[in-house]
């Protein structure tokens, strides 16, 4: 029993058409697969649970073996989106993926044994950026280039990535009170992990257009260099 018995991209357009008739969870549920964390299949602008999709499309293939599943699959991730691929669909990371721990940005983890009021605050902070909801209405308004460089995941890594970008949240700690609720529109904004890290770098958040300058100065500082040195030689 393995992937490689799946060929045909209307078994799978059929699981999706399922999948849309009942709903994510009473698929998930139905079939006995989690959802996907990562990486998703991408059809007509919706999301799917690729490893379930997958799945379930060999009973629409075979209408006489049961859909494979989630421990009948070899592989991992990578197969399941090659098999995808390879039947004409698009798989992507999740557009609302919340970064794994290990992925915050150094600067925003809190350090010490004791949350210090700072610490707090930038947890909160930390929530309201990664909050699902609020990042989606933020992106749906304000697009996915980062507002500091301009830079896209699709552009530069395709389509694979194209949904990836950080949120940054743009108020100040100072005017936050307890009955605070975020506005996704006002208050975050689209930017790049690297603009990300130099906005908070050293513990503090710049602004936007504090960043913007830095990489104005520096991007002058270095085409003087390079106009200067083929002159010297
Ligand atoms: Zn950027
Ligand atoms: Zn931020």
């Amino acid at each position: 029993m393995s992937l490689a018995e799946i060929t045909s991209r209307n078994a799978v357009l059929d699981a999706i058409k399922e999948y849309d008739r009942i709903g994510q969870s009473a698929f998930l549920k139905g079939y006995g697969f989690g959802e996907s964390r990562m990486y998703v299949l991408e059809f007509e602008g919706r999301q799917y649970d690729s490893k379930a999709i997958i799945g379930v499309a060999r009973k629409y293939q075979y209408p006489d073996r049961p859909p494979l599943r989630p421990q009948d699959f070899s592989g991992g991730h990578a197969t399941v989106q090659r098999k995808l691929e390879s039947l004409g669909f698009i798989v992507r990371v999740r557009s609302d993926t919340e970064e794994p721990a290990d992925h915050l940005l150094a600067e925003e983890i809190p350090f010490g044994s004791e949350l210090r009021e700072g610490s707090v605050q930038q947890i909160l902070v930390n929530a309201y950026e990664r909050n699902r909801e609020a990042r989606e209405q933020c992106l749906a308004h304000h697009g996915r280039a980062c507002v500091i460089c301009g830079m896209t995941f699709k552009d530069s890594y395709g389509p694979l990535a194209s949904n990836f970008i950080h949120v940054h949240h743009l108020r100040p700690l100072s005017g936050i009170k307890s009955d605070y609720v975020v506005d996704p529109i006002a208050d975050l904004v689209p930017v790049c992990p690297n603009c990300h890290a130099v906005v908070h770098l050293g513990g503090q958040t710049r602004s936007l257009d504090a960043v913007r300058q830095l990489i104005r100065e520096a991007a002058t500082t270095t085409s003087q260099f390079f106009i200067t040195e083929p002159e010297q030689e």
